[in-house]
């Protein structure tokens, strides 16, 4: 990690603290605020209303952009990736959507921003590419804020919602994800509404539970892809930690807390977990939370065997969702997008390749 800490992992109190801690007045932290959230200066000499000696010292205290892009990001038929060095010389990717319907029911003129969490992921999941070289470590909350800033501006976008699903599992690191949530939050940082964030985890059900007596009324995810232990343990190691009636106990406490629905994603893989026993018990499981389905078609990753099923097998897993009442929906995009799953461009830069 940086030995100069991300200037946007701090919230006002903390800023404050830190000038009085320098000789200086409290209010030049909503000064710097401002510069850094309304005006997106990216360095402390453009915040022209400090003076010049305190510009200095706060550009050897702090970093703006403990994140700089890199070559490799990339756009598709929908999405636009963007691969990040940290500054520890590690990568993360980030990756703007447009319009998540599916996800909010909105116009498709508004933007989601998938940002991630963690340097690679602990938890293996077998189908995917953030885990395939094990967990390296946390973002701080600065570095997970400032991926949004860092899109806003080199896409001249307004992004409108924001969903941890990125690289990472998000609950494992969620003081700094909580912390960071309430900058991207806060009318003095980013702004975006807690309704409008969304955090999936692969079913830590005692962060769940955690994550659930937080005051803000942030949007979960749960990635299921298996709708009984013997099928969710052969792709997803963490259900032997925490097996379903675990996890489904946590989502009721968390409904008990939250007034959003909770949504499970479901990824469609091949002879696997899109059999049609696999669809009622996971009606059943959505039903008994009321909550809704997003069932996406497996993107493949390079050196994993796994492969979506024929679109008549996603359609009638779908149906059997639909017909009992299960508010579900299907990914339905035109072949497979410059490998849309997060975690696969760094991947490829880590290990040395190149990134086509
Ligand atoms: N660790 C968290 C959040 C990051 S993953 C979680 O697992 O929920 C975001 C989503 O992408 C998860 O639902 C994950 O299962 C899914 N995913 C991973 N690899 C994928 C792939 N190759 N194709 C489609 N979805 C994938
Ligand atoms: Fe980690 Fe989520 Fe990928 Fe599983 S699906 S390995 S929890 S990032």
């Amino acid at each position: 990690m940086s030995s100069i800490p991300a200037i946007t992992g701090l919230d006002t109190d903390e800023l404050e603290t830190r000038f009085n801690q320098l000789g200086q007045p409290g209010y030049r932290a909503a000064q710097v605020l401002d510069w850094i959230y309304a005006k997106g200066a990216v360095d402390f000499e453009s915040m022209t209303n400090l003076p010049a000696s305190l510009r200095t010292e706060l550009s050897s205290h702090f970093t703006i952009s403990p994140l700089s892009p890199v070559d490799g990001t990339r756009s598709g038929d929908t999405t636009r990736k963007y691969l990040f060095k940290l500054n520890d010389g590690r990568y993360i990717e980030t990756v703007l959507i447009p319009a998540s319907p599916a996800l909010y029911g909105e116009r498709s003129d508004r933007y989601t921003l998938c940002v991630s969490s963690q340097v690679g992921c602990a938890y293996g999941c077998r189908f995917c590419a953030s885990g395939l070289d094990g967990f390296a470590r946390n973002l701080d909350a600065g570095e997970i804020t400032a991926q949004v800033l860092a899109v806003s501006r080199l896409s001249g976008k307004k992004i409108n919602n924001i969903v941890f699903m990125g690289m990472g599992e998000p609950l494992a690191n969620l003081q700094n994800l909580l912390k960071a949530i309430s900058i991207i939050n806060a009318p003095w940082g980013i702004g975006i509404g807690a309704r409008h964030m969304t955090v999936s985890t692969s079913g830590l059900a005692p962060q769940i539970r955690k994550f659930a007596d937080h005051p803000l009324q942030v949007r979960l995810a749960v990635s299921l892809h298996g709708a009984s232990d013997e099928v969710r343990e052969t792709i997803m190691p963490v259900n032997k930690k925490h097996p379903i009636d675990e996890l489904l106990d946590s989502l009721h406490y968390y409904k008990s807390k939250k007034k959003q629905k909770i949504t499970f994603e479901y990824i469609l893989i091949e002879d696997i977990n899109d059999s049609s026993e696999q669809a009622r018990l996971l009606a059943s499981i959505a039903s008994s939370l009321k909550a809704k389905v997003n069932l996406i078609p497996y993107n493949r990753v390079e050196g994993l065997p796994w492969k979506r099923p024929g679109e008549p097998v996603q359609e009638a897993f779908l149906k059997i969702l639909t017909s009992r009442g299960i508010q579900a929906t299907l990914r339905r995009e035109k072949g497979h997008d410059i490998e849309a799953a997060c975690g696969q461009l760094r991947l490829r830069k880590e290990r040395g390749e190149k990134v086509p």
